[in-house]
């Protein structure tokens, strides 16, 4: 009967969702496990210069290698640790491996000051009342500038910010840290409060680059949002470059940065090393960026 049915029905949901927070349960009490048993490495996205600056970045892409299951992406273990608020304990641990590495680096490559790592930082941490004090703490730790680490924050976790976090992260910019706002134009904008922010790099979320070349109108887009930076003093980074035509385009635009797979994936600290090398040890770099452009 409809009546049976609808039991059914309900049944199936429950045990649907029971399932669901079975398995975020789980997630949950491996991600405790695996901070504690230390199993997550950074890796590092270059971010290349388009104009003829001998600058280079890296992005820090956090990785999980579970025991069992193998490597997890992001994206499906930091939604859990921001709410559970594990992302803070990782965050710190991010922030500390990054400035470990660029000392390495300094270290390996000296007379190339340049090298730069920008560092996601989830809006928990970010709004903690100790943020910049503790990044403060962090960078007495290490032999490197203030200007080599960038945060990376979202549209949407600057948009929670109030006054006094505000205040915070002028301070660190006072001392030197930059700031880049990441995803651009994915989330609802903030374009009002966008001038209130210390912010020094607008990164153009890669949905937009994806459309270059087959939407004239979503060049004009960019266009405008490069425009809109440059007007605030900012540069612009664009992400998700993966054709010679794409690069092609937002080097015409003015875009400053490019970061995609046509550069390089991800690169795990070996290689990311090995990058660097071939970069130092030719000029590299200018002729690579060059033959994309032709
Ligand atoms: P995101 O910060 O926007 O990072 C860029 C993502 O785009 C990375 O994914 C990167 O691998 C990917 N990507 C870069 N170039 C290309 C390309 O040409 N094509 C394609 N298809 N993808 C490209 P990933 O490493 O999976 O990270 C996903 C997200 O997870 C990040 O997005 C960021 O929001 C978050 N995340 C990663 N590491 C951390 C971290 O250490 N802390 C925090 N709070 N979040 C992180
Ligand atoms: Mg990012
Ligand atoms: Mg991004
Ligand atoms: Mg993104």
């Amino acid at each position: 009967s409809a009546k049976a049915n609808g039991k059914g029905c309900y049944q199936l949901l429950t045990s649907e969702l029971q399932q669901q927070a079975m398995s975020r349960l789980q997630l949950e009490n491996d991600l405790r496990r695996a901070i504690q048993n230390q199993e997550f490495s950074l890796y590092y996205q270059p971010i290349i210069a388009l104009s003829h600056s001998q600058k280079l970045g890296f992005e820090a892409l956090i990785r999980w290698h579970h025991p069992q299951k193998g490597m997890i992406p992001p994206d499906q273990f930091i939604p859990v640790a921001e709410e559970t608020g594990l992302i803070i304990e990782l965050g710190w641990w991010v922030i500390k491996t990054a400035l470990n590495q660029i000392e390495i680096w300094q270290e390996q490559f000296p007379g190339f000051s340049e090298i730069a790592i920008n560092v996601n930082v989830a809006p928990q941490q970010l709004m903690l009342v100790s943020f910049s004090e503790q990044v403060q703490e962090l960078f007495s730790h290490f032999k490197i500038k203030s200007h080599q680490i960038k945060f990376e924050i979202t549209e949407g976790s600057l948009l929670k910010t109030g006054s006094h976090h505000i205040e915070a992260l002028k301070r660190l910019k006072n001392l030197g840290i930059q700031f880049c706002i990441d995803d651009f134009g994915t989330g609802y904008s903030s374009l009002s409060r966008l001038h209130e922010f210390p912010i020094d790099t607008l990164k153009i979320d890669r949905s937009f680059v994806r459309q270059i070349g087959s939407n004239q109108g979503e060049i004009e887009l960019i266009r405008t949002i490069i425009t809109l930076a440059h007007g605030l003093g900012m540069d612009v980074v664009a992400e998700g470059i993966e054709t010679k035509s794409q690069l092609n385009q937002l080097s015409l635009l003015g875009c400053e940065w490019g970061q995609g797979f046509l550069f390089s994936k991800p690169l795990n600290s070996i290689d990311a090393t090995q990058y660097l090398v071939a970069l130092l040890t030719s000029k590299w770099k200018q002729e690579r960026v060059k033959a994309l452009l032709m």
